[in-house]
């Protein structure tokens, strides 16, 4: 059997160790078009902010790679055929495949602006887009970012740790929209205004002029010798929709991470997986989404039925010292919402009727944990039990439906067999 992975990155890795966990023959190839092995892509902005080597950030060593038997072919794969099974890559060699696995990412948005292409203008998505920033970069200088989601605000906090002045701009009222809500996005801000971040919400981008200048639609204008755009990511399904392989803003696939072609799976960033809250097939671009998804798909290539049964967002990111985690999603505009605040720790909860459908928490990992367990598997909760809960969050007042329901409440007899 010929197994080959288009990517060389998380869902590619965890398919290296779904095939190997069900096949020990067959040759796997790795087209890695991104020629820099596996690496741990939300530690880009650590490699930014300080000297790092890339064995720091790596995400499975070229011990693990040659463990596993994996052959690694550094290029870019530039179109399947599907009726003779091979993966055409760009410089003209053909990678015949009986099981191939499309593992290509996703890429950052870049907006149809004059200017994107001048060399201060840049996205923060690779590690060659680290590289590039460290190359550019000198203490003192204006960075602009555009768009403060995750990505914005590593690349922000990256930046002022080098010694920048930093702007973050975002389109939305409040930083991290996706992630938080007002009050807690408050408390964010707060910080990085205190370390001399200048944040300006509700503005959009305009114009990127060849003497520095920036313009959003409010009329604004200001200099940036570095411009980092941060707008979002997308989907690499190119090579996907080409082929004729079913594509909406994703790679469609099964449970079983099956394509339309059943011989060719997708996994991670690039297809569009299931949000266990909403029902929904949404893009869910999250590093153990990526690895899990690779894994099962590893497996099933390899002749398992192991369907996946989706997953929930959660992102757990440190920011100005302060650790933020959020999980879940608004099903319902007309939420309940139950907040908590004392000194730096902050906790917000989302009830939909008996049920908890997002958190956000500040500076509170000790109850992160069981709050997203609890959405994963919609544990019924009383409203009284969140009350209490919400009085005083710790580990010792979380409701006890939530310890039965996980079999962590030990049965009154059970010391005595
Ligand atoms: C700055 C940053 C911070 C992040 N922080 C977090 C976080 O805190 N938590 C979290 O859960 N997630 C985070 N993420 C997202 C996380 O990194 C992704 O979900 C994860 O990397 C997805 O893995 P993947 O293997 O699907 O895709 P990728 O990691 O994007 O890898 C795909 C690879 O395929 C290659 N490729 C694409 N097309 C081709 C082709 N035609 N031929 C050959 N190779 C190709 C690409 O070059 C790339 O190397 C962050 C991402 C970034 C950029």
């Amino acid at each position: 059997m010929r197994y080959v992975v288009i990517g060389s990155c998380i869902a590619a890795m965890g398919a290296v160790e779904g095939i190997r966990s069900i096949a020990q023959k067959g040759s796997i190839t790795i087209i890695d078009g991104e020629q820099r092995g596996p690496y741990t892509r939300p530690l880009i902005s650590y490699f930014l902010a300080r000297p790092y080597k890339f064995k720091d950030i790596s995400y499975r060593s070229p011990e693990f790679l040659a463990a596993n038997g994996v052959e690694v072919i550094k290029a870019m794969a530039g179109h399947i055929n599907r009726i003779s099974q091979q993966v055409v890559l760009d410089n003209g060699q053909t990678v015949p495949y009986d099981r191939l696995l499309i593992a290509a990412g996703g890429s950052p948005v870049i907006p149809a602006i004059e200017g994107v292409e001048a060399p201060w203008v840049k996205t923060f998505y690779t590690l060659a887009d680290a590289e590039s920033l460290h190359a550019l970069l000198a203490e003192g200088q204006n960075a602009v970012i555009i768009g403060s989601g995750l990505i914005g605000m590593k690349a922000a906090e990256a930046l002022w740790q080098r010694g920048l002045k930093v702007n973050i701009i975002e389109k939305e009222a409040h930083i991290l929209p996706r992630i938080m809500s007002p009050d807690s996005a408050a408390i964010i801000s707060t910080l990085l205004n205190g370390a001399g971040i200048k944040l300006r919400c509700n503005e959009e981008l305009t114009a990127i002029r060849s003497d520095h200048q920036i313009e959003f639609a409010s009329g604004l204008c200001l200099h940036a010798d570095l411009l980092i755009l941060a707008l979002g990511t997308r989907p690499r399904t190119e090579l996907a929709a080409e082929c004729g392989l079913k594509v909406n803003k994703g790679i469609v696939v099964d449970n079983y991470l099956r394509t339309n072609d059943e011989n060719i799976f997708a996994a991670g960033d690039v297809i569009e997986s299931k949000n266990v809250l909403t029902g929904e097939n949404e893009i869910m671009a999250l590093l153990p989404q990526a690895h899990k998804e690779g894994y099962l798909a590893g497996c099933n290539m390899a002749g398992h039925n192991l369907a996946d049964a989706g997953g929930i967002f959660q992102n757990s990111v440190n920011i100005m010292d302060s650790s933020i985690c959020s999980a879940g999603s608004l099903i319902n505009a007309k939420s309940e919402t139950l907040i908590w605040q004392q000194d730096d720790k902050y906790l917000e909860l989302f009830l939909n009727g008996s049920y908890l459908s997002k958190y956000i928490a500040i500076n509170l990992p000790e109850v992160t944990g069981p709050l997203t367990n609890t959405i994963e598997k919609q544990v019924m909760i009383a409203p009284d039990g969140w009350q209490e809960f919400i009085a005083a969050p710790s580990l010792s007042t979380i409701p006890s439906a939530y310890w039965h329901k996980i079999g962590g409440i030990p049965r009154a007899n059970t010391w005595n067999h």
